[in-house]
């Protein structure tokens, strides 16, 4: 599981877990498109169904679009075949909607075994982890609580995760706009997962 990458370089990468969603996806464009720094959504190949138009927005911006499943089931509780099922379900939708081929994956629940690990290697995948678990926006913490928890877990180098499907992201929204705003003006990049890979 990747959390951070060691660079010297003043970069992180914010990432978003369980879109698209018609609601909150729009908006976190809006911000990175305000602050010309790019993203990184871990995206629910059902979600993509239900919004390929959205999808479609997210690459054309220039974000990165990782795997996140089919359903978001625990991988742990499939089989072999249902866990390659869910992986390249994805992977063919996400191609199909932004003509690239995704290279990330992140597990839904944080949760694997060793046939999911022998799996994702065999295709190629990196798990990508965070630093800011403990923010727990998916839990309606705060914004205050979120954006704490995110800024003590930015360094150089730093993965974080927040969530822009599933419920009410309203406070996910708040805090990131204000995390985005704070780190640009401390000249912190905004990159995609994969750019920020490629700095090791
Ligand atoms: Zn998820």
């Amino acid at each position: 599981m990747i959390n951070e990458i060691p660079t010297s370089q003043r970069a992180v990468a914010i990432t978003f877990d369980d879109g698209p969603n018609a609601v909150y996806t729009p908006q976190v464009l809006e911000i990175f498109s305000k602050a010309k720094g790019k993203a990184t959504f871990f995206m629910i190949g059902e979600q993509m169904r239900s919004h390929p138009e959205i999808v479609k927005e997210v690459a054309a911006a220039g974000h990165e679009v990782g795997n996140h499943t089919f359903t978001h089931p625990k991988l742990s509780q499939l089989n072999k075949a249902e866990c390659l099922a869910e992986i390249e379900q994805t992977e063919k939708l996400i191609e199909e909607l932004t003509a690239q081929k995704p290279v990330i994956f992140r597990p839904p629940f944080l949760d694997y075994n060793h046939e999911t690990l022998t799996i994702l290697q065999n295709k190629g995948y990196p798990m990508i982890g965070a630093l800011n678990f403990e923010a727990q926006d998916w839990e309606l913490p705060g914004v205050e609580h979120i954006l704490g928890k995110s800024r003590e877990a930015v360094k150089n180098g730093s993965i974080l995760i927040f969530h822009d499907g599933y419920g009410d992201r309203s406070q996910t929204i708040e805090a990131v706009r204000m995390l985005v705003s704070e780190l640009t003006s401390q000249g912190y990049q905004l990159v995609t997962v994969s750019e920020l890979l490629a700095l090791v």
